[in-house]
């Protein structure tokens, strides 16, 4: 059966059409946000997945990772790492770079942030190619840590972006468009 929640949250991302430019249907969370009882669905299905998945961090995506990411990781007993876009972080950083729709972007991880071993989810608040978590994968597997599943709220079947991912799993809530 489905799961009645995910109807609610489908329906409180608001997809803005040519944003930030033409061709390309924005899927805004920020709308799900300013639902307290729709923002905290989405975090209680990701943290009823992962409680009992032995995950000792959870690594969140610059921006939008960002918010989702510490709430799950809170409620799991989980640290949580920023990946973050290049010159933020003041320490030694790993980097991954990754390809855009127009040129590259790349995100950076503290050195220390995981130890080998540690069994680690990442997540952003939608996959569109899995360019962007592709590299988080990368960036946290150079360190040594076991990637257990991406997760994201929204995903766009278009991209077919949950093959990109080296045979990681990617669990969404809902698909867009
Ligand atoms: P990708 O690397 O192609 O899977 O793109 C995923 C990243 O870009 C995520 O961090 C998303 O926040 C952002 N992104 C890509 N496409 C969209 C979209 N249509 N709406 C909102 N965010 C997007």
């Amino acid at each position: 059966a489905v799961d009645p929640r995910l109807k609610a949250i489908s329906e409180s991302i608001r997809v803005v059409p040519h944003f930030p430019k033409p061709g390309i249907m924005f899927n805004d969370i920020t709308t799900l946000l300013l639902h307290p009882g729709v923002f905290k669905d989405a975090v209680d299905i990701f943290v009823d997945r992962y409680r009992h998945m032995t995950i000792s961090a959870v690594a969140g995506i610059e921006a939008r990772g960002f918010i989702f990411g510490p709430a799950i990781a809170l409620a799991i007993g989980a640290k949580f790492i920023p990946l973050r876009k290049p010159k933020k972080l003041p320490g030694e950083v790993i980097s991954e770079k990754y390809v855009l729709e127009y040129g590259t972007d790349c995100l950076e991880m503290h050195v220390g942030a995981v130890q080998p071993e540690e069994r680690v989810i990442v997540i952003d608040d939608l996959v569109a190619t899995g360019g962007t978590l592709c590299a988080a994968i990368r960036l946290l597997e150079r360190a040594g840590a076991e990637v257990v599943e991406c997760a994201c709220l929204i995903g766009l079947p278009k991209f077919k972006g949950y093959c990109r991912l080296n045979g990681k799993p990617v669990y969404v809530l809902v698909e867009s468009r």
